[in-house]
């Protein structure tokens, strides 16, 4: 790009927030503002929105990428893909790129993302150097680790866009290889695969997990390579990834392939649609193998019940959406994964280890001890009610459960939990002074509204 290319990109920019700005300052008290984005990875349903919706669109490209100096300064609606391809270009990645392509680097920080290099580089907000913000005051703040908006900084991961939107991100990158070599390692016991998250060789560069069953769970480590020997994998066409894990014990993959290898199958939620049958699969066009064509066929089926409806004409016994992501203490995850097996009967269940990066600084409204590892368990599906119970009995158990072990439950899905806990959990005293010093008139909507009354 061009230096008068920047220049002009640049000014656009400082234009689309400064009208942002003042239309946030122009809305009403309590008018509950949102942004009217083309995708979400959010699943938290709600009712159509009445107030105002604010423009995305100029807030969802890469401004800069410094070669040099590992840096780019980046829309804070700018999507993975879109910010991937820009850093790659340049032989970079961001530190932590979360698995689904239309995940943006904005609901990564306001929503808590994560991914395989996590246990290295902690979640994608601890690699932000500083987060230019519209507030709910309507005012443009920069909030860096030390300025005088440092509570807003801390503040931001786990906000959902309550106290208001990141419009420009700088984030740290970090080099790439060409390849990835991955290596899968089968463990028979929880407990093994719990000892060997705490002890992961400084070589390694990324780490995931699959539970296929209690008794068969796997860790995936993967290196750079600048080879690959005997030629790269492609998970886009008829194979899947997450079979392969149980089928290899090594694998090559480019970097890119390597980033978006839980997004052609959307982990292994694209089952739900026949994909992983043959004929079905090689039917669907490619360029429909993706995470957000998924979500939204879910968004349809939700808006119009359909298979609701199926199921009650096939008589079929109900069922409630248990789609969590939650983060559990490392030495806790054989109890969490045994109680989630006799709880939903969910298979498989995704595993990723995690530690906070930097003790010094924490986030008060996602607290984790930085001492511990974590894992993150992920499981998306349904799961049986018994009879006469009703939506919340699993995620209600769920959420006890994560609280009994020391975990925590990431906030972009379904939650029950009542007031006093929620605040509890989520910093109620930090928020309310950042709510009074940054959305004092309450334009940016509330994160126990938002969060667990979907409103
Ligand atoms: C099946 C499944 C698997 C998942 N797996 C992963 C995973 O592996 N790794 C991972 O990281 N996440 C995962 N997620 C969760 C996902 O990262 C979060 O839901 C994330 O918040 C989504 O970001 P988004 O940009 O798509 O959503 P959005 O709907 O755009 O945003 C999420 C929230 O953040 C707010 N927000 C968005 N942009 C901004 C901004 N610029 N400033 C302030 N607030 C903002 C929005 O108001 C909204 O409340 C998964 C979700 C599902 C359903």
């Amino acid at each position: 790009m061009s230096t008068t290319q920047r220049s002009a990109r640049a000014a656009a920019f400082q234009l689309a927030r400064d009208r942002l700005a003042r239309a946030i300052d122009a809305a009403p008290a309590n008018a509950r503002v949102r942004l009217a984005k083309q995708t979400t990875n959010l699943f938290r349903f709600r009712a159509p929105h009445q107030g105002a919706s604010l423009d995305p669109k100029p807030f969802a490209s890469v401004l800069s990428v410094d070669g040099l100096g590992c840096t780019a300064e980046v829309g804070g609606m700018t999507t993975y893909e879109d910010l991937v391809d820009a850093t790659l270009a340049k032989g970079l990645m961001p530190l932590v790129v979360p698995q689904l392509k239309t995940i943006t680097l904005g609901g990564a920080v306001a929503g808590v993302g994560i991914e395989s290099t996590s246990f290295k580089h902690g979640l994608p907000h601890e690699s932000v150097l500083e987060a230019e913000i519209v507030t709910g005051a309507g005012s443009v703040v920069v909030a860096t680790p030390d300025g005088p908006h440092a509570d807003l900084y801390r503040g931001l991961p786990n906000s959902y866009g309550t106290l208001g939107y990141a419009v420009r991100l700088k984030i740290e990158l970090a080099p790439v290889k060409r390849f990835v070599r991955l290596e899968h390692r089968r463990f028979d016991e929880p407990k093994h695969l719990a000892e060997a998250v705490e002890d992961v060789s400084p070589g390694v560069d990324f780490l995931d997990g699959v539970a296929f069953s209690p008794d068969e769970l796997y860790l995936t480590y993967g290196t750079f390579t600048d080879q690959a020997p005997g030629g790269t994998s492609d998970y886009t066409g008829d194979r899947i990834y997450y079979r392969s894990i149980r089928e290899r014990a090594t694998d090559h993959l480019t970097v890119r392939d390597y980033l978006w290898r839980w997004d052609t199958d959307w982990f292994w939620c694209s089952r739900a649609f026949g994909m992983q049958n043959p004929a079905i699969r090689r039917l669907w066009p490619a360029r429909y193998r993706r995470s957000d064509v998924y979500r939204r066929l879910i968004g349809l089926d939700e808006r119009y019940g359909i298979s609701k409806t199926l199921d009650a004409l096939r008589r079929r016994p109900r069922t409630e959406k248990v789609i969590q992501d939650v983060e559990i203490p490392a030495d806790r995850v054989p109890e969490f994964l045994e109680f989630l097996d006799r709880q939903t009967g969910q298979r498989p269940v995704w595993l990723c280890p995690f530690r906070t990066r930097d003790a010094r600084t924490t986030w008060p409204l996602f607290p984790l001890d930085p001492a511990r590892t974590y894992v993150n368990v992920g499981f998306w599906g349904t799961a049986p009610l018994p009879r006469g119970a009703g939506d919340g009995f699993h995620n209600r158990a769920i959420e006890a459960k994560v609280a009994q072990l020391g975990g925590a439950k990431s906030l972009y899905s379904t939650s029950f939990y009542d007031p006093d806990m929620f605040w509890e959990l989520y910093g109620g005293d930090t928020y309310r002074e950042l709510k009074d010093r940054y959305d004092p008139e309450r334009k940016c909507g509330d994160l126990y509204d938002k969060t667990v009354r979907a409103r």
